[in-house]
């Protein structure tokens, strides 16, 4: 078993908490890397398919992209530790996912969606999201769709403290909330968009901020990915395909390669 080190930095407040498991073999560089455990978030599931296409779910697009990724990273980087908040088609709470990934320690945390618009069939492309105010109604208008899962939740008001998932009000007050990660979030998250576009061809809508329940709480770096749009009839072939979510994990894996090597310079 390896020496493992832990860092966890808790909210501003800089309260770091060290974990050592000691055993007889010399510290290994990779037992000091800062990425050690990576959680992936499939949105949705259960009783919330998420957004839909004309015959696809979001939640099963979601699904087996994550599972791909997982994978990847877990082939070419055994020594992450990588996490599911799913693995099946199964329904978890918002709040419940960012508290999972809190509970394991995790390094990193990839929400990962599919977008939608009623005004267009043709919009295309991939936005990155990171917790921050929206700069556009549009933004906006993602946060809002993907927290109102919470009203399919029990005691939602309670849990979220009274949020609104309808008030733009509530998703202001909710964006000025300061991750002390937000720095680490938008580097992964730009290499995400960048990857998007090098590794295949998809049209970048950029890195974008918006308040999201689901990384509300998150004690570590976090995006929120939305892969394309199922309200686009080519996108949706393609988020659907075996080849396409092959190609998005792929993009994501190549990020988070890229992300782990320069926190472990
Ligand atoms: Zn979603």
């Amino acid at each position: 078993m390896l020496k493992v080190l832990k860092l966890v930095i808790v909210g501003s407040c800089l309260l770091t908490s060290l974990a050592f498991v000691f055993q007889n073999e010399p510290l290994s560089p990779k037992s000091n890397s800062k990425v050690n455990t990576v959680v992936i978030d499939a949105g949705h599931g259960g009783k919330d398919p998420g957004t839909r296409g004309r015959r696809t779910k979001e939640k099963d697009v979601a699904l087996a992209v994550a599972l791909e990724l997982g994978r990847r990273i877990k082939d070419e980087t055994p020594e992450v530790k990588v996490l599911y908040t799913r693995s099946t088609d199964v329904f978890i709470e918002l709040g419940e996912r960012s508290a999972f990934a809190n509970r394991n320690n995790a390094d990193l945390f990839i929400s990962i969606h599919c977008n939608a618009t009623p005004r267009s069939r043709s919009v295309r492309g991939t936005e990155t999201f990171v917790m921050g105010l929206h700069k556009t109604e549009g933004n906006l208008e993602v946060a809002k769709r993907e927290n109102s899962v919470i009203l399919q939740e029990t005691n939602y008001k309670q849990k979220y403290k009274g949020f609104d998932p309808n008030s733009p009000l509530a998703h202001i007050m909710l964006a000025n909330y300061q991750s002390a990660f937000i720095s680490s979030s938008l580097r992964f998250a730009d290499h995400v968009e960048k990857k998007f576009q090098s590794v295949s061809g998809r049209e970048s809508r950029g890195v974008k901020q918006a308040g999201f329940l689901v990384l509300w709480r998150a004690a570590m770096p976090s995006v929120l990915i939305e892969t394309g749009f199922l309200s686009t009839p080519d996108e949706e072939d393609y988020l659907s395909s075996e080849d396409g979510q092959a190609e998005v994990a792929e993009s994501i894996h190549q990020a988070f390669k890229l992300y782990k090597s320069e926190m472990d310079r």
